[in-house]
């Protein structure tokens, strides 16, 4: 049934599958779902919609798409934060319900791309890049896209060995921890994405397109130091999630 809240036209889905990131990410929680009467949306990676739990909740969460658009369940990627919408979160089950706004959002993947391509991610702004890896995978289609991901520790890289089976598609893949300056173990990089780290990976970058996703003071100051490096406003695309 497609239903209406407010403005937003919803589908109603069953939780299939609940995995927590442990032992390496425990905070993050993978939902997949399925549209309870087949009927779904379409949507292009990057996009997001807003979760409700009750058809006339007022209390509501936008969280972007993980999975690809051709996979037979949605995914979300969803830091536990134990917040107001979160917390509700934690009580679902498997079998329970939850209700999906029709997806939206500028923050898409242009596929015609014919330059390096730099995704920044910075903690679970991760998840729209899983849809947009997962698409391209899906087609076997090969890009030169620079991912900088940045973690506060190590253990919360999110699905380390699917990243890294996306280096066959040419995905060039560089970790960054912020938390954990004397871990001798770790052979990354380390501290916040700048412009230093991204010209010490990335021989050309004035053609590419920039995709940064995560908290308002990440995508700030990595903007500021972008466009001073002559990279229009105009392909700088980004997806800004609270603080
Ligand atoms: C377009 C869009 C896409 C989003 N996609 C995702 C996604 O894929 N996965 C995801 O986990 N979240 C995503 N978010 C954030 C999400 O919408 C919620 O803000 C988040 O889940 C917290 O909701 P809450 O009600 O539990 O916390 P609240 O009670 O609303 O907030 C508590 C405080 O925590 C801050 N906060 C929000 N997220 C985090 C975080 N990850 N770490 C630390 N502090 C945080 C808030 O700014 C606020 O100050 C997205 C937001 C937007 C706008």
């Amino acid at each position: 049934m497609l239903g209406k809240m407010g403005l937003k036209p919803f589908l109603i889905y069953e939780i299939k599958e609940l995995t927590h990131g442990e032992p390496d990410s425990p905070r993050i929680v993978s939902f997949k779902m399925r549209p309870v009467d087949g009927l779904r949306f379409d949507f292009v990676p990057g996009m997001f919609s807003s979760l409700f739990l009750k058809p006339d909740d007022k209390l509501f969460r936008s969280y972007s798409i993980a999975s690809s658009p051709n996979e037979d369940h949605l995914e979300f990627m969803i830091e536990m934060i134990n917040g107001k919408f979160t917390s509700q979160l934690a009580n679902l089950k498997v079998g329970d319900e939850i209700y999906v706004s029709e997806p939206r959002g500028a923050f898409t993947y242009q596929l015609d791309s014919q330059h390096n391509d730099l995704f920044l991610a910075a903690g679970i702004g991760i998840a729209p890049f899983f849809s947009m890896l997962r698409f391209l995978k899906s087609g076997n289609l090969k890009r030169n896209i620079y991912l900088f991901y940045s973690i506060k520790h190590k253990e919360d890289i999110v699905n380390h060995s699917e990243l890294q089976s996306y280096e066959e598609l040419g995905l060039k893949l560089v970790y960054t921890v912020t938390r954990d300056p004397d871990d001798r173990n770790w052979n990354g990089e380390r501290g916040r994405i700048n412009m230093q780290m991204i010209k010490k990976h990335v021989e050309s970058f004035s053609s590419s397109t920039v995709y940064l996703c995560g908290g308002i003071r990440f995508v700030k100051d990595i903007v500021g130091e972008l466009e001073s490096e002559g990279i229009e406003d105009g392909r700088i695309k980004r997806d800004i999630w609270g603080e």
